[in-house]
């Protein structure tokens, strides 16, 4: 029996797993699909917090993953352009992330298997009966089980939880000369954001939005003049979940929609919860309430400023410009802390 299963090799996933096995569990780690970091659907757009989770050879050596060293942010209204310099922002290369993040887990002793999908389980008094639909590999008995397997969830279902609020994101690259600054258009879709982020070689152009994004994106593309042939896309969990465990199971990352309402953004999140869940939960006396209080201590009070700031993108032009401006006059010199949206106030 493993102590514990992983359901979704996905950053969070792959990272909870890794920290795991340093621990001296024994880890499963289940992917359903064949190759880890695929289909790519994350623009990789990160604070520098992320070193505080990565070896330092993800950011200067063999392992580099940085596309690009962010120097500020471009604000854009119908009327006006803010311009926000700060160097905390990189651009990342995603799929290399994923890729590399699942071999540190293998290496450090998880059992990784790909194009394995957890169908169900049944959680009893001192285990977890996985059913997993995957060729030549069976059925599973695991201490705990945790679900880092995304907006979609097919844990949290099982745990008779509610599904997160969702927004549909969708970007495409371009060959468009990059510079060092990311742009934010709003106004250009309902309840959020349009971008254009620079990529090592080329340009990045997004949006997110609850219904309609390809409809969105056409438009967009049309009055900034880009044009593209392949676009990606996925789905944006946001507000906080009333619960993310059971006796056996807890959820992590998109999976318990531990994501920036403001910005879409969850990897520094999710990783910040898989911490939290590898240091506190022990497979033989699970404390699941520990982990519930520890990752809300750490993360729910900036969800909720997410929120509000999120809620602030579909006021009427003439208040978001006066938020804006306000914001603007306060932190046009040192940035906004990306990761924490209650530095705003
Ligand atoms: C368009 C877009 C742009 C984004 N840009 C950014 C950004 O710039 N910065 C940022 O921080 N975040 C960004 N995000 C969010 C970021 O991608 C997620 O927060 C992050 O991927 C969460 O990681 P995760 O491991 O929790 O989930 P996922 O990355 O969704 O991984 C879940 C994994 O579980 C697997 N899985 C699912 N179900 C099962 C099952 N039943 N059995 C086995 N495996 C399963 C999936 O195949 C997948 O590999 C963006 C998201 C979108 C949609």
């Amino acid at each position: 029996m493993y102590d514990f299963t992983v359901c979704g090799a996905g950053p969070v996933g792959s990272y909870l797993a890794w920290r795991l096995s340093e621990r001296g569990q024994k880890v499963l780690l289940l992917e359903e699909h064949k190759k880890i970091g695929e289909p790519l659907a994350c623009s990789g757009l990160v604070s520098r917090n992320l070193k505080g989770f990565l070896p330092g050879n993800f950011f200067s050596g063999t392992e580099y993953i940085v596309e690009r060293e962010i120097k500020g942010a471009r604000l854009h209204t119908e009327k006006k352009t803010r311009t926000f310099k700060s160097d905390q922002a990189l651009v990342i290369d995603r799929l290399k992330l994923d890729k590399l993040m699942a071999k540190k887990a293998e290496k450090a002793g998880a059992e990784l298997v790909t194009g394995a999908r957890l169908f169900s389980f049944f959680e009893s008094k001192n285990k977890v009966s996985l059913y997993v639909k995957s060729a030549g590999f069976q059925n599973k008995r695991t201490k705990i089980l945790a679900g880092c397997d995304g907006p979609l969830s097919v844990v949290r279902k099982n745990m008779g939880i509610s599904p997160p609020n969702l927004l549909h994101g969708i970007f495409c690259y371009t060959n468009e000369k990059p510079d060092s600054f990311v742009d934010l258009y709003f106004k250009k879709v309902p309840g959020f954001f349009a971008w254009r982020i620079p990529r090592r070689e080329g340009t990045e152009y997004g949006l997110a939005c609850k219904k309609n994004a390809k409809k969105h994106f056409e438009k967009f593309s049309k009055k900034l003049k880009f044009s593209y042939k392949k676009v990606y896309s996925g789905l944006i969990p946001y507000g906080l979940l009333p619960r993310v465990t059971t006796r056996r199971t807890f959820l992590c990352g998109d999976a318990a929609s531990q994501v920036k309402p403001h910005t879409g953004g969850g990897l520094l999140y999710g990783l910040t919860a898989a911490d939290v869940a590898s240091s506190l939960i022990r497979p033989d006396e699970p404390d699941m309430k520990s982990y519930e209080r520890e990752w809300r201590n750490r993360l729910a009070f900036e969800i909720r400023c997410g929120l509000w700031v999120k809620r602030s993108y579909s006021m009427p032009s003439p208040l978001l410009n006066m938020a804006l401006n306000s914001l603007y006059s306060k932190h046009e010199k040192r940035g906004l802390e990306m990761d924490r949206p209650s530095s705003m106030w």
